[in-house]
């Protein structure tokens, strides 16, 4: 072909290019994008995520696994809950960033929880044996040059995709994944306690499922006790009650599967003092490793934001529940919320209460696993 020939097919591929990019449909705010979808707005999502460095595949419109990981690396480096489901923050943050043409990078001088859980994520892979401060300086900035030259980047310290991804696809090769048995308590014919619409079962489970999809994304592999709204008494023998034997068979697949940990969820009713609210964490103090996971996640729960006044924040306690006391694994069983407490009440009905509360014991079970290893 002759150079004039070229020089027009490459002009009309600009053109192309130039005009689908104009006539691309804004992601209405709405839409919530996941795996299995197909269709313009997954290829529009994966042209986003590609522009700003988070997907190196062709758009093809089917939201399969490559696009989930890019999800949830894009919502990890943000600090948004990395469930892998593009739903409206994650959507509206892509378009803001595409908008204002931002560059994703982290780099010296820079602070904040972007840097923090970056600093995190080194010291898991023993590049950065110092707390984690979230200032980007000196020493961060040597760990990641050091990172990267020792996976063939280009050792500039700039944390940006690339980097990035490569550094998390490290940590999920090289470090072991830690156990953990969520117990979503109650279920099938046991409601647990029920108030103004909202039965703890449910929220139960609910919470449950949004913490196991957050730590899959992570460096956990998880088991429920229960995935449906079943009661689990078929399953032992051992008890002379009903509920007797669907907390026996709680207790058998916690020790049967031989977790690192365990966390059992449940909602709290105080019909006598209905003032009462906020998290408490209860745990068994015959078992060591237990007494400190409470911690974490106590403090996790107490410091979420945006509850000061509504929630209470409580300490640990020790407490004779069933689970607690016929497990010789380390684990804790929290009561996240108040039903008979007016407002806390409303807060469980709310899917986005739910959400920071699994988050909440997300992150404390992350301190708590990081500070052991
Ligand atoms: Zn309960």
């Amino acid at each position: 072909m002759s150079k004039g020939i070229i020089r027009y097919i490459l002009l009309g591929l600009c053109l192309i290019i130039i005009l689908q990019a104009l006539t691309q449909p804004a992601l209405a705010e709405t839409t919530v994008l996941k795996k299995g979808m197909s269709g313009k707005a997954v290829e529009s999502l994966q042209d986003n995520l590609r522009s700003l460095g988070f997907f190196n595949h062709e758009c093809t419109g089917y939201f399969g696994d490559i696009t989930q990981e890019a999800v949830i690396f894009f919502q990890k480096y943000n600090c948004l809950s990395a469930d892998g489901i593009a739903g409206k923050e994650t959507l509206s943050l892509i378009s803001k960033f595409i908008e204002e043409n931002t560059v994703m990078v982290l780099k010296k001088g820079m602070s904040g929880e972007k840097v923090l859980n970056l600093q995190k994520d080194l010291r898991t892979l023993r590049l950065f044996n110092q707390e984690p401060t979230g200032y980007f300086g000196s020493v961060t900035h040597e760990s990641v040059v050091k990172f990267q030259k020792n996976h063939n980047l280009t050792p500039d310290g700039y944390v940006q995709p690339a980097t990035y991804i490569k550094l998390q696809r490290v940590i999920k090769e090289t470090v072991k994944k830690t156990k953990i048995v969520i117990d979503p308590g109650h279920g099938g014919v046991d409601p647990g306690t029920q108030k103004n619409g909202v039965v703890e079962k449910e929220v139960n489970l609910d919470i449950s499922k949004k913490l196991q999809a957050l730590m899959n994304s992570g460096n956990y592999d998880t088991v429920l006790t229960r995935k449906n709204d079943v009661s689990l008494d078929s399953l032992s023998n051992n008890g002379d009650t009903r509920e007797r034997r669907d907390l026996s068979a709680r207790v058998n697949i916690i020790s049967e599967n031989k977790p690192e940990l365990f966390v059992s969820i449940h909602v709290n009713s105080n019909p006598w003092n209905p003032d009462l609210s906020g998290s408490i964490v209860y745990y068994n103090d015959k078992i060591p490793k237990s007494k400190a996971l409470a911690v974490s996640i106590q403090n996790a729960l107490n410091n979420i934001p945006g509850y000061a006044g509504i929630r209470a924040k409580n300490s640990i306690r020790t407490e004779n529940f069933y689970i607690l006391r016929n497990s010789s694994i380390p684990g804790i069983l929290v009561e996240t919320a108040f039903i008979t407490n007016k407002q806390e009440n409303k807060l469980l009905k709310q899917k986005d209460f739910r959400e920071k509360i699994s988050k909440a014991i997300m992150e404390g079970i992350d301190e708590h696993v990081a500070s052991n290893n």
